[in-house]
């Protein structure tokens, strides 16, 4: 991986492995059972940086490139995938449509809020009948006197509940279809004030004017990533200024899409860590472990599956570096990101299962973190973008290119 990494990258990665290995591993198990979502990390995260890598250091972030951030990411979900999204959900889909379409006055109000992680960020595309089709947005942004009035529901939000500063897509024109919709930047108290105030991370009332409306619904109850915060955001006749209007008016769902390119990398890079994590488990284990007076390890068909899945995981770091690298050169990069994401995603499930199975019961129960990681892949191949909706972003490209290239 040379090709991809310097010295830079490497050192950065070895500081969260360190830090994943002693502040997140010894705690990972427990806030996957409670469902708890990791203010103390959260918090040593935000000091660390890892909550503001990619954004520039004028706005408060460490201004490293995207690489970097990838890496911090995949890192993370080797030991535990719920910290790895709150850093990727964070960055990415908190801070990087501000990032990327805010204006100077509204990057200096929330970036350095947000890259600092004294406040956590989120957004709000996904409605009960707005999924993989998100340009069937039905949230309305009316005109009013200097701003909006929104209303509407956003469901599976990552950080609704612990989060205070979301950028939201509204029907600004329904004549207008995906054209009409625009995005916003509200924001509301997160729902952990006590906890918030006590560690003084998480709330900043003295920072942010919360908009009234602006609710949180219940905690989902999931399968995996059950340290991460997802819940409804609902918009409640919220009266949103103009000035917090995210880019011209109609551009919210394309820009939203752009920032969803970005996202999937990181989605990509957390299921290479998940891989990775689930490998480096049945690894040890199958070559500590002895039956039939052997090492499990040194029955063929126990290697053979390990020898895959260390070939696979490979391409998967392949695709997703290699996605990251165009993006940090201002290539196109978004069918590279949406590959990455798909086989990596999809690798996860593949290789968290085969863990378990390589491992027996030992596999099965929590006494490995095996388990957690095959309940946390699932949903990589459902968030930011079915894998379907993956297939259907590479196919689009291939016919594009071979139409571009039959009419040259
Ligand atoms: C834990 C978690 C966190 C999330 N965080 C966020 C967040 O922070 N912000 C946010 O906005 N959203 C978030 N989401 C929502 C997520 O992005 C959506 O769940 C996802 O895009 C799929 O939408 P859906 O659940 O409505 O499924 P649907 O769109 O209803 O899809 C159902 C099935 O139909 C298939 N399908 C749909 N359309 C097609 C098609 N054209 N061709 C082939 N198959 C198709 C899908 O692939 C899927 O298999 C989160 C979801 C989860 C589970």
């Amino acid at each position: 991986m040379d090709r991809y990494l310097s010295h830079d990258h490497v050192a950065l990665r070895a500081r969260v492995a360190e830090f994943a290995r002693d502040a997140v591993a010894p705690v990972a198990r427990e806030l996957d059972a409670t469902s708890t979502f990791p203010w103390d990390n959260v918090k040593a995260m935000g000091e660390m940086g890892l909550l503001g890598v990619p954004v520039p250091r004028e706005y408060g972030g460490l201004g490293l490139d995207y690489t970097s951030y990838i890496l911090c990411v995949e890192e993370m979900a080797r030991v535990d995938a719920s910290h790895a999204i709150t850093i990727s959900a964070h960055t990415t889909l908190g801070s990087g449509p501000i990032l990327q379409f805010g204006t100077e006055e509204q990057k200096q109000r929330y970036l350095p809020l947000l890259a600092s992680g004294e406040v956590l960020g989120g957004f709000g595309l996904t409605e009960p009948g707005a999924g993989s089709d998100s340009g069937g947005t039905r949230t309305r942004a009316v005109a009013a006197d200097g701003g909006y009035r929104l209303s509407g529901s956003k469901i599976f939000i990552t950080h609704a509940g612990v989060g205070e500063i979301f950028t939201v897509t509204a029907v600004t024109d329904p004549e207008r279809g995906s054209k009409g919709i625009s995005s916003f930047v509200v924001t509301k108290p997160t729902v952990d004030v006590e906890r918030c105030e006590a560690l003084g991370i998480g709330h900043r009332p003295d920072r942010l004017e919360y908009m009234s409306g602006v609710k949180s619904g219940k905690k989902e109850d999931k399968m995996g990533w059950r340290a991460s915060d997802t819940r409804e955001l609902l918009l409640d006749d919220v009266f949103v200024p103009v000035e917090n209007r995210l880019g011209e008016e109609g551009r919210g769902f394309i820009n939203f899409m752009k920032t969803l390119d970005a996202g999937r990398i990181g989605i990509a890079a957390l299921s290479l860590g998940l891989a990775q994590g689930a490998f480096d488990t049945a690894f040890r284990y199958t070559t500590g472990r002895e039956q039939f007076g052997r090492r499990v390890w040194d029955f063929q068909q126990v290697q053979f599956p390990l020898a895959d899945m260390a070939t696979e995981i490979q391409a998967a770091r392949h695709l997703t570096y290699h996605a990251a690298w165009l993006k940090d050169r201002g290539r196109p990069f978004s069918t590279e990101a949406a590959m990455a994401k798909l086989y990596a995603s999809e690798l996860a499930m593949r290789a968290t299962l085969r863990a378990i199975q390589l491992m027996g019961g030992a596999g099965y129960s929590d006494e490995y973190p095996v388990e957690r990681m095959a309940r946390d892949a699932k949903v990589c191949e459902i968030g930011e973008g079915t894998s379907e909706v993956q297939r259907l972003v590479i196919a689009r490209h291939l016919l594009r290119t071979e139409l571009e290239a039959s009419a040259a």
